[in-house]
């Protein structure tokens, strides 16, 4: 997708007006469908359980970002009980202390008050904290997504807090943000759960390679820094070419299966997914739900060509 294109859909995955014009579109549930699992803790629940009985693992996202008051802020961390809860309900094997969770959570510290002025990186990690309390609870594993450059700084400082008492908890790095290396390095030490990916917001060329070539290489350079580091990379890419180099990088590290997993989103390359699992690999799906899918949505579209193709053909008919 040209970098025009792809800046314009980003921008309008950030407009309120877009997006009350875009959910309003009667055709929009059906094709949300492709990627959202939902709108319901229930539907997520029951997607969840496919994907386990086909062997993959999940991290469920309740889809929100960007909250603008404490109710939303509080709102969404119920949801997480309510979806915890649902999740620690579900019948299966005993997992070894330490041993890699089948089920996960993701949040979104934007969605936790992270931007409510004053004192919102307090709220969000009090939150954070109580959604990693709940799952400690229900032997599930919590990982924090990685949102625009601008609450990077407080998003892992949040992190590095919270695994004084959560040592689990994962973090995401993106790989187009210049600092990400350095992050890797700093961030790769035993027990650390890293979620790489390349990154899906539109960044300004001051802190972001804007050039897909130098993303893809920086990716490769974090993804060695984490395979070589102590932790637990988490490769999340759909990417052929890093999943790929990812494979040699393990075998070459001397890495077991339960030493890094695979991750891609619901509904994105499932073939893949199989293939990878019934090769043996760990694999996780990224399950979103809920109402508010526009952002999420609208960053896949920005990603390929592909996926807006199939959104303007649904949209005239064809
Ligand atoms: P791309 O460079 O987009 O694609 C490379 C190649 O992958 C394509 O050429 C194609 O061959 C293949 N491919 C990609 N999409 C498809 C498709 N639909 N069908 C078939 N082939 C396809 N971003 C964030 O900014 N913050 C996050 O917290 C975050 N969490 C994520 C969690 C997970 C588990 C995953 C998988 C992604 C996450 N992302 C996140 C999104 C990520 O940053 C990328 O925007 C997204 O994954 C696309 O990048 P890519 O690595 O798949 O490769």
């Amino acid at each position: 997708m040209s970098a025009v294109l792809r800046s314009t859909m980003l921008a309008a995955a950030r407009s309120p007006r877009l997006e009350r014009t875009i959910t309003r579109l009667p055709l929009s549930r059906a094709v949300v469908a492709r990627f959202v699992a939902g709108t319901t803790t229930e539907e997520v629940v029951r997607a969840t359980e496919t994907l386990l009985r086909s062997g993959r693992f999940v991290s469920i996202d309740y889809l929100g970002e960007d909250t603008s008051d404490l109710a939303g802020a509080e709102a969404t961390l119920a949801q997480y009980r309510t979806l915890i809860a649902a999740l620690g309900a579900l019948p299966r094997s005993e997992v070894a202390p330490g041993a890699v969770r089948p089920l996960e959570v993701s949040v979104k510290l934007s969605a936790l008050g992270q931007a409510l002025p004053n004192d919102g990186h307090a709220i969000a990690r009090e939150h954070a904290r109580q959604i990693c309390a709940a799952a400690e609870a229900a032997g599930i594993w919590v990982t924090v997504d990685a949102e625009d450059h601008t609450t990077t700084d407080s998003t892992l400082a949040i992190v590095r807090e919270l695994r004084a008492d959560y040592p689990w908890l994962g973090a995401v790095l993106q790989a187009y943000l210049r600092r990400t290396e350095d992050d890797c390095r700093a961030m790769a030490g035993p027990g650390s759960r890293i979620r790489l990916c390349k990154g899906a917001y539109d960044e300004p060329e001051s802190v972001a390679f804007r050039d897909k070539a130098e993303v893809d290489a920086s990716y490769l350079r974090c993804l060695g820094v984490l395979t070589a580091g102590a932790g637990y990379p988490m490769i999340a890419s759909h990417d052929p070419a890093v999943i790929t180099a990812a494979g040699v990088g393990v075998q070459a590290a001397q890495r077991k299966t339960e030493e890094y997993e695979y991750q891609m989103l619901y509904g994105i390359r499932a073939e893949e997914q199989q293939r990878l699992a019934a090769a043996g690999n760990h694999v996780r799906v990224y399950v979103p739900y809920g109402d508010q899918w526009y952002g999420y949505f609208m960053r896949r579209l920005a990603e390929r060509p592909a996926n807006l193709g199939f959104f303007l053909r649904a949209l005239v008919g064809t």
